[in-house]
């Protein structure tokens, strides 16, 4: 049986001092580094492009920025600035001034109080909630029985709504809260400006979707069976 070419698996990588992280460090042979190194001098050399270049220092100044006290030997990682502080940060650092907000209706509270966060810290913010327009679901071509509320009217979400309008308001830079699953790669297809995500929906996790693979050894181990 010939055999599978290799491909990237840095998520099972355990080499305990990586090449990616350090010159004296070792890969595995399914290392992108190696598989891969064509690639990343193409992905490198798109970092020449003035536009990618600006936008891909500054992101690298916020991130360091992100930690207090660097340059004290030996240094611990001591983070400071919570998503919200960072993303204004990193705003106002490429000299945005017009936001974008693409939220789900479910956030409501959330997108409000992020709005006025964001206006005091000098921006103008376009929102647009997920049912703009109240399209019925049935456009998509949904059956009542998909519906989540059986038997009644429901505005399907229109992620390409919302990029499209935040396209035509010329925001600078979008951002994402609590958009559903798919919802949320449409509206990052369909939208113009650079986009971050904020927020990443969990209904049963407090949107933290991190928490199952936290528990996943103690109160989640059936997500490892197929189909579960
Ligand atoms: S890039 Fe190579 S060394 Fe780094 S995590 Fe991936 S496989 Fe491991």
């Amino acid at each position: 049986m010939p055999m599978e070419p290799l491909k990237p698996e840095c998520a099972k990588c355990g080499m305990p001092v990586k090449v990616c992280r350090s010159p004296e460090g070792q890969a595995p042979p399914f290392c992108p580094g190696t598989l891969d190194a064509i690639t990343i001098a193409r992905a490198t050399s798109e970092y020449d492009k003035p536009d990618t270049h600006e936008f891909a220092r500054q992101a690298s100044i916020q991130e360091a920025s992100c930690y207090a006290g660097r340059g004290a030997g030996p240094y611990v990682l001591h983070p400071v600035k919570p998503r919200v502080q960072e993303t204004c940060e990193f705003a106002r650092r490429m000299g945005y001034r017009r936001l974008g907000l693409a939220f789900c209706a479910g956030l409501q509270q959330e997108a409000q109080t992020l709005v006025g966060i964001l206006e005091a810290q000098g921006f103008d913010v376009v929102s647009v909630v997920c049912k703009a327009g109240g399209t019925p679901k049935e456009t998509i071509g949904l059956r009542d029985d998909e519906k989540v509320h059986i038997g009644e009217f429901e505005p399907m979400c229109s992620p390409i709504a919302q990029a499209m309008i935040l396209n035509e308001r010329a925001t600078e830079f979008n951002i994402m809260v609590g958009l559903c699953v798919g919802h949320d790669s449409l509206f990052l297809k369909h939208a113009e400006a650079p986009c971050t995500v904020l927020v990443a929906k969990d209904r049963v996790l407090g949107h933290c979707p991190a928490a199952a693979l936290y528990t996943a050894h103690s109160y989640y181990p059936w997500l490892r069976r197929e189909g579960f």
